[in-house]
């Protein structure tokens, strides 16, 4: 292949819900279509053991049947699917690339769509126990813990606000908190019968079976001891979006999330960002294929230089 053969309408970084979302709906639009994902199993949706709220669902599934239903239904209009990890961006020009250790692939637009799964798991268990006790996400997973005790790790707002909401679901819910005192005054949640609060202690190791079964707990005299629970909600540094091979090439916020309007466009013409990638509070999946199927038909817009929307980026 050669000269515009090689060059593609879309290029789309990612193949979790918002990237697969986006490439049905760009191929579907007759777009010539790539989705460069790192790996089927990377992603937030492939860690999710069972996804129960997506609309449409009439049964609960696993993040990756689900994900394979998202990929099929885009590769049947013609979407093209590589795995590859991309390791940098060149942005400026009518002609967008992507690098990735196996070569590039040059594009018209570029739908930027890498999740937020960048923060590394910090506590023995943390990783190999995601999605089977261990969550980031309350509104995600309450509903599976009900009547059951669970943690939550943080002594942020979000963490103190999760643990609250978790009260209406769980038995038990302790807050595990680094720090010595949490303020009622500052924080009503803690009023809950149902949340208790163990100031001073940290969490050593998450441990179990086939699920989480219990953590290890540390106290400030360094005393250890043991707490038998089903689920561990980690809120120690918040999710991070997955932006560290863009090198600047797009500005980010000091959350270090890509900033994109409703129209999921970035201040640089024809990149669009979608899922949880971008400054967004609702991180699901129903949210990220909703912003891809955005994205992808603003990419559309742009390609076939139709006006504008009424929506100037940062309004
Ligand atoms: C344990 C868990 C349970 C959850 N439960 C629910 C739930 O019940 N309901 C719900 O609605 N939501 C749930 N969520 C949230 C939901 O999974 C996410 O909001 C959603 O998957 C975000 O979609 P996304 O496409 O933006 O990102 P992701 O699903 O994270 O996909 C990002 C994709 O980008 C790829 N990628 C990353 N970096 C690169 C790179 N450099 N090059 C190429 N590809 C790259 C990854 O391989 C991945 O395929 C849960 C999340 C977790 C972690």
């Amino acid at each position: 292949m050669s000269g515009e053969d090689n060059i593609y309408d879309v290029l789309i970084i990612g193949g979790g819900p918002a990237g697969l979302s986006a490439a049905q709906y760009a191929s579907r639009s007759k777009l010539k279509t790539l989705v460069v994902d790192k790996s089927r199993t990377a992603g937030a949706l492939a860690y999710s053991s069972h996804i129960e709220n997506y609309p449409g669902l009439t049964r609960s599934v696993s993040g990756r049947e689900l994900l394979d239903i998202f990929r099929e239904q885009a590769v049947a209009f013609g979407a093209e699917v590589v795995e590859a990890q991309v390791i940098g961006v060149k942005l400026d020009g009518d002609i967008k690339e992507v690098l990735t250790m196996e070569g590039g692939y040059k594009g018209k637009s570029i739908i930027i769509a890498t999740g937020s799964m960048g923060r590394k798991a910090s506590m023995k268990g943390e990783a190999e126990f995601l999605g089977r006790g261990v969550s980031y996400c309350a509104v995600c997973d309450a509903a599976f813990f009900k009547d059951k005790v669970v943690c939550v790790i943080g002594n942020s707002e979000e963490a103190v606000k999760e643990a609250g909401y978790l009260t209406r679901f769980a038995s038990t819910v302790y807050l595990i908190s680094p720090t010595p005192k949490l303020k009622v005054e500052d924080h009503p949640a803690l009023t809950a019968q149902n949340l208790k609060v163990l100031h001073g202690t940290t969490v050593t190791a998450i441990e179990g079976g086939d699920a989480v079964e219990k953590i290890r707990l540390s106290d400030e005299a360094k005393k250890e001891t043991e707490l038998p629970l089903s689920g561990v909600f980690v809120y120690i540094h918040g999710s991070k979006p997955v932006v560290d091979f863009l090198y600047g090439t797009v500005p980010l916020t000091d959350e270090e999330c890509i900033d994109a309007n409703r129209m999921m466009e970035t201040p640089i013409p024809g990149v669009f960002a979608a899922g949880d990638v971008r400054c967004t509070e609702i991180r699901q999946v129903v949210t990220a294929a909703s912003d891809g199927a955005i994205a992808a038909l603003s990419a559309e817009k742009f390609l076939h230089h139709r006006s504008r929307h009424k929506y100037d980026w940062g309004k």
